[in-house]
């Protein structure tokens, strides 16, 4: 089985903070959101073996407790699967980042016990699929190559958090706020509202607002925009935590604060 690999970091504090981990990218992604970093992924593919990807994951083992997969979208590759099977033998933790497109995937991965914890992407309210479509680069934004419909990436991501809600798992929920694209109190407000109204389990629960950076955005027009700075970004995060008990800010300046 081939992996569509973009890199690993041997040693990350900051993809599953709490955890000393090892992060495995992979390329490639349904969506072209257009403040997207690490759009270099997106492009050409890089074919490994999976036991190239099994060795990364093996050699970083004496230093972390976990393996984070990332990328691009982990849950795109079927490789997925036997690497989380992997890591889980050598005894590590395993974290997902997605943006929430394959409910499916997820769910094998919940019913085999191959993952911990899941950090899944809320990039505006599921429950408007027409916002949805506007940060996840659908239609004009990107190079086009969306491949699913505003309604199919809203659905799937309300799903995919149902999956890791209902089994229980760690969750972090996050959005990514850029000046203009996402991140209005109104919009906040809906997001937060939507989790309150839909995620159960709210002890295991955490919602993340992300400090855009959009200097390297994918979308050459996002790049000269100005970060929200973390005065806006705790004010935000207030807002959401009229409607959840959990509520974290990131920034560049700060790192992760609790509001
Ligand atoms: S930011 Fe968007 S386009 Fe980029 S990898 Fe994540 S989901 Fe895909």
């Amino acid at each position: 089985m081939k992996v569509n690999y973009a890199g690993t970091v041997s040693l990350s504090t900051l993809d599953w903070r709490g955890k000393a981990a090892v992060t495995i990218f992979f390329r490639d992604c349904p969506l072209r959101c257009p403040y997207c970093q690490n759009h270099s992924y997106l492009e050409e593919p890089g074919l490994v073996e999976l036991d190239f990807v099994k060795e990364q994951i093996k050699n970083s083992g004496p230093f972390v407790s976990a393996a984070v997969f990332s990328g691009g979208e982990p849950l795109m590759q079927a490789a997925i699967v036997p690497l989380a099977e992997f890591a889980k033998e050598l005894g590590l933790f395993v974290g997902i980042h997605t943006n929430g497109c394959y409910p499916e995937r997820a769910a094998e991965l919940v019913e085999r016990k191959l993952v911990d914890k899941f950090f899944i992407d809320v990039k505006a309210p599921p429950n408007d699929p027409g916002l949805y479509a506007k940060v996840a680069g659908c239609g004009g934004y990107g190079d086009g190559t969306v491949r699913k419909t505003p309604e199919e990436i809203a659905a799937a991501v309300a799903k995919t958090i149902e999956t890791a809600d209902s089994a229980s798992l760690e969750l972090e929920l996050r959005t990514t706020l850029i000046r203009d694209l996402i991140g209005s109190k109104e919009e906040i407000e809906h997001i937060a509202a939507w989790i309150s109204e839909n995620v159960k389990n709210r002890e295991k629960t955490v919602y993340v607002l992300q400090q855009g950076l959009p200097e390297h955005s994918l979308q050459e027009s996002l790049r000269k925009v100005r970060s929200l700075d973390r005065e806006e970004m705790l004010e935000l995060g207030k807002t959401a935590k009229g409607f959840l008990e959990k509520v974290k800010v990131r920034t560049k300046e700060d790192g992760e604060e609790a509001v």
